[in-house]
């Protein structure tokens, strides 16, 4: 039993839902404040992404010394990154060594899988209960469930039927999945799809890639980083930091200032050229102001990719089924990729277009399209998450009258700044919809966001409020706001997960599940509600 807050017994003062990134951090924080907290994680170990998806060729696409927690000197200090771009193995044992440094999994309970939190009206408490029994009360409850964390399998007729070996890289398995000399097949060419194909390709026996619609890929441009260029960059630490809290994505990427219209076609194409040889997302957020609001700038830019896709891809064919012709350049996640298009002039992998031959079922012994049926020893499920809102609507989560928070936001998606829902007093949620963290280096975000939270918790604790919760007015306000800034980018009229859909789960129409309007006005906009003593926020108040 914890101390009692407010005079009342619960387990624990803070239950947090999560061991990713930004559960760990929020531990960490609400340690220090002597509360009592406790972390329940599904996986064996923490991570979050970094220890679910294992998928060959899974790295980052932020630069390495960008995206690590940045609260810890000693920290910073005691870890190298080898490469510019770390792989996913790289990741997972950073994230393990912070929760060792800092003595985290002590309050972890792992393979404990939430599905069910209830909100009692009369103690102000949540009740949590997992599926394997557990059972524990907690006065606030802080969801840290991830944005890319509840994978999706595609709504496919027969996925059942397949007696081959299969995997979705969200849930790739720990142990080795061999590829040598196997007819392997994968589903989907997002940023997961991308990486994996480059990866498989160089052992399989024969790839086929199942692709609906293509998507803009970049080269990630991606380097190791010698012993002195660490030392350099930990001198760097504060700077690189400082830069990243002046972008509008909290990358190292500024965006040009100039339109694609100021320059001369000669200093557009020399411009363009540069971003493509530059490592990382520079080409997707730091390029001319207009490519992504702007349809003719955004077309310039679709063009030269386009030119460049073609250039790398030998049989003319191929490369026309490798260009997107449905979004322009950037309007979707871009994928970054090393060696992706050359994967195609390749006589072990073929390119089967979904758009000219659907798949018709999956089959026991591999997929049948309306061309013909292709034999697989190995399917892979590249086909995304049920992005941000997924893992919340995969736990009964409870509000005041027994409400439904599944409900709610299918009904209409409303958050207050993203980290908190009318009707769920003294739930708090991490990288919720419609935060800044989504259209972020995300660990940036997190950071931004676990602190607010932690003065939140303070301000609480200080005044002695028992409960919080925000009001209907609040979060109609910023689901407005959200949706006018969304509306700016080109990106708001293409079909993704970022514009809140996902057909396989029945996601068919636009939800702003973001805060499109950058990560400075989001943290000035927080600091503003903070200022004006919580204004939104309702304590004490049933
Ligand atoms: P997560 O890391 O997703 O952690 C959430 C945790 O909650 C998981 O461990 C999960 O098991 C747990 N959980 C969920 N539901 C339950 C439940 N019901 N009960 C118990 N536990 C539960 N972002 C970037 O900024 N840069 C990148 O380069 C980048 N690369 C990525 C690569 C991949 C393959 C993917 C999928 C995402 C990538 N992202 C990247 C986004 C990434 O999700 C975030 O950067 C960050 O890791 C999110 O941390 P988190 O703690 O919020 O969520
Ligand atoms: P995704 O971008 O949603 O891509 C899913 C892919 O599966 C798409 O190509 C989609 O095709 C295809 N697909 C889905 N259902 C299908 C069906 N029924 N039939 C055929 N194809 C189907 O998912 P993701 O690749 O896992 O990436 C999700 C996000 O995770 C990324 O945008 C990124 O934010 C993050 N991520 C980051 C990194 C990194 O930074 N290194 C790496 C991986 C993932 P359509 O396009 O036709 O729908």
């Amino acid at each position: 039993m914890s101390r009692p807050v407010a005079g009342r017994d619960v387990d624990h003062d803070v239950l947090i839902i999560g061991a990713g990134m930004s559960g760990m951090y929020q531990l960490h924080r609400l340690r220090a404040l002597g509360l009592d907290v406790q972390v329940v994680e599904a996986g064996t170990g923490v991570g979050g992404t970094w220890y679910w998806n294992r998928y060959p060729g899974a790295r980052f696409d932020s630069e390495s010394y960008s995206y690590g927690y940045s609260w810890s000197p000693e920290l910073l200090d005691d870890w190298d990154w080898s490469e510019h771009f770390a792989a996913q193995p790289e990741t997972l044992s950073y994230l393990n060594h912070v929760a060792d440094r800092f003595d985290l999994r002590s309050d972890i309970r792992f393979e404990t899988r939430v599905q069910r939190c209830t909100f009692d009206e009369n103690a102000n408490c949540w009740i949590v209960e997992a599926e394997d029994g557990y059972r524990a009360s907690c006065w606030l409850l802080i969801t840290a469930l991830g944005p890319l964390s509840a994978p999706a399998m595609p709504a496919i007729e027969g996925i059942d039927d397949f007696e081959g070996e299969w995997h979705h890289t969200g849930l790739w398995p720990h142990e080795p999945v061999p590829m040598e000399g196997r007819r392997v097949g994968i589903i989907g060419t997002g940023a997961s799809g991308v990486q994996t194909i480059q990866e498989v390709a160089k052992t399989a026996g024969s790839l086929t890639v199942f692709q609906r619609n293509p998507n803009w890929c970049a080269p990630l441009n991606n380097s190791p980083i010698a012993p002195d260029e660490m030392e350099a960059i930990r001198a760097r630490y504060d700077e690189i930091f400082a830069t990243c809290r002046t972008t509008h994505g909290q990358f190292l990427h500024g965006r040009d200032p100039r339109s694609a219209f100021d320059v001369s076609d000669e200093e557009r194409l020399r411009t363009f050229e540069e971003l493509y040889a530059s490592p990382g997302f520079g080409i997707w957020i730091g390029s001319f102001r207009d490519v992504l609001v702007d349809a003719e700038a955004n077309a310039l830019m679709s063009e030269f990719v386009a030119s460049k896709i073609r250039d790398r891809v030998d049989d003319p064919a191929v490369a026309d089924r490798l260009v997107p012709t449905n979004h322009g350049f950037g309007t979707r996640r871009v994928p970054m990729e090393t060696g992706y298009y050359e994967v195609y002039n390749q006589d072990n992998v073929e390119l089967i277009d979904l758009r000219d031959s659907p798949i018709e079922r999956i089959t026991p012994t591999g997929v049948q399209t309306t061309a013909g049926h292709h034999e697989l020893d190995l399917l892979i499920y590249a086909t995304g998450f049920d992005a941000v809102t997924g893992s919340f609507d995969r736990i009964e989560i409870r509000g005041s009258g027994g409400r439904l928070l599944k409900d709610k936001w299918d009904q209409d998606l409303q958050t207050f700044l993203g980290v908190a829902a009318s009707g769920f007093p003294n739930l708090l949620t991490l990288v919720g919809p419609q935060n800044s963290s989504t259209f972020c280096n995300i660990p940036r975000c997190i950071e931004d966001n676990v602190d607010w939270m932690t003065e939140l918790i303070e301000h609480m604790l200080a005044e002695g409020h028992e409960r919080v919760e925000t009001t209907a007015e609040a979060e109609t306000w910023w689901a407005d706001l959200a949706a006018e800034a969304g509306s700016m980018l080109l990106m708001d009229k293409v079909v993704s997960w970022l514009t809140g859909f996902n057909h396989n789960v029945g996601r068919n129409k636009r939800r702003h599940v973001s805060w499109a309007g950058g990560s400075p006005a989001y943290r000035e906009h927080c600091a503003t509600v903070a200022d004006n003593g919580y204004d939104g926020f309702l304590f004490d108040q049933a």
